[in-house]
């Protein structure tokens, strides 16, 4: 039996990589704002019809890095339904994360829940818009204006996404999204921040780079978060596929919707209305009515040699290194979900026939 994993990198043509590289190797420039790095920051703009981007060595330096060119500090409301990243980054940049519940519905932050979690110290909410699913936004942004404060969305899900017409990059006072080779689109690892304030531009371009704003000056205790040329080179050859790429997730979909949609007990994952979504993830939850536990589920998955993933458990508030800190009994959805939840292999060139393994194998614990 072939091994399937919960995803597989999309990669661009050899050829067209090496051709993409080639003049690296003539200029013998290789990171540090080069002429790739340019290009794809021009282009990404254009794909994601926004008028400021800065480009990243990772996701994660992206969140840590707009949260200190924001100079926030105090308390950020976020989600503890997310990847590790989004609230390490958060606590690592000194602040403490404090968690609202999710819904049912989507999985996103449940925004009837933030506005009880407010006081003095609030500054940011940082939304996850979860598998793809887009947040409330509007919701999310009348709290933000009522109480002034930034709102940050953890993208890292939702590359290439519209909502409401609009990409979806470009609500918030930023949107950080994630090109880790497991996500959507790729530049082997990287990232970007999407931003509104313009004036934002230097900051961000020197924060990334040890905080130098020229040979001799250094403004900020900046890191090291820059995105090498060969990440940029990968960029702009894969994001010449990303049409065909989200094409194959959809209908990679579709094939587990014939299989999957009307179990009793099995919840699969919808596309939400207003949004055109980008098929990221296969995220399935498993109700008593099912019979059969999530874990018992994984468990028969892998002697079947298929990895699915459990995305995301344990939730964040609950991770041993925060010894209890910052949990909350109010995180009630959230555990349910992370307790039921399970992602099941999807990317643009999984198998049709994978899918019906999968789903027989999944169909098949019932009897
Ligand atoms: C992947 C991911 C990140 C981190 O991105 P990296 O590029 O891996 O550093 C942050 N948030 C979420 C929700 C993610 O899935």
């Amino acid at each position: 039996m072939k091994r399937i994993n919960v995803t597989q990198s999309s990669m661009p043509p050899l050829e067209e990589y090496v051709e993409e590289i080639r003049s690296l190797f003539e200029s013998k420039w290789l990171t540090n704002m080069g002429e790739k790095h340019k290009k794809f920051e021009e282009k990404l703009k254009e794909y994601l019809q926004v008028s400021n981007v800065s480009l990243t060595v990772n996701g994660h330096m992206a969140l840590e890095n707009i949260i200190k060119a924001l100079d926030l500090k105090g308390e950020i409301i976020t989600t503890p339904f997310t990847f590790a990243s989004t609230t390490h980054a958060i606590i690592r940049c000194g602040l403490k994360p404090v968690f609202c519940d999710i819904n049912r519905k989507d999985y996103t932050i449940d925004a009837d829940k933030i506005e009880e979690l407010i006081t003095e110290d609030t500054c940011a909410i940082l939304p996850v818009h979860v598998y793809g699913n887009v947040c409330n936004i509007e919701a999310i942004e009348e709290i933000a204006n009522k109480y002034n404060l930034y709102v940050i969305y953890d993208a890292a899900h939702t590359f290439g996404e519209k909502y409401k017409g609009k990409s979806v990059a470009a609500y918030g006072d930023a949107s950080v999204f994630s090109f880790h080779a497991t996500k959507v689109f790729n530049t082997i690892e990287g990232g970007c921040i999407v931003f509104k304030d313009e004036t934002m531009t230097t900051i961000l371009k020197d924060i990334k780079n040890f905080g130098f704003s020229g040979p001799e000056i250094i403004r900020y205790v900046g890191g090291n978060a820059k995105m090498n040329e060969f990440q940029a080179a990968m960029g702009i050859c894969n994001l010449r596929h990303i049409d065909c790429e989200l094409k194959k997730r959809k209908n990679a979909y579709e094939k587990y919707r014939e299989y999957l949609c009307d179990v009793k007990g099995l919840k699969i994952w919808e596309p939400q209305r207003d949004v055109e979504h980008n098929y990221a993830y296969m995220p399935v939850v498993f109700e008593e009515e099912f019979g059969k536990s999530r874990d018992y589920i994984a468990q028969i998955l892998m002697e079947n040699n298929i990895y699915a993933r459990k995305y995301f458990y344990p939730i964040t508030a609950d991770f041993q290194c925060y010894n209890n800190k910052f949990s909350s009994c109010r995180l009630k959805v959230a555990r349910d979900i992370s307790n039921r939840v399970l992602t099941l292999p999807l990317y643009a060139d999984i198998e049709p026939n994978d899918i019906e393994r999968i789903s027989s194998v999944i169909l098949s614990t019932r009897q």
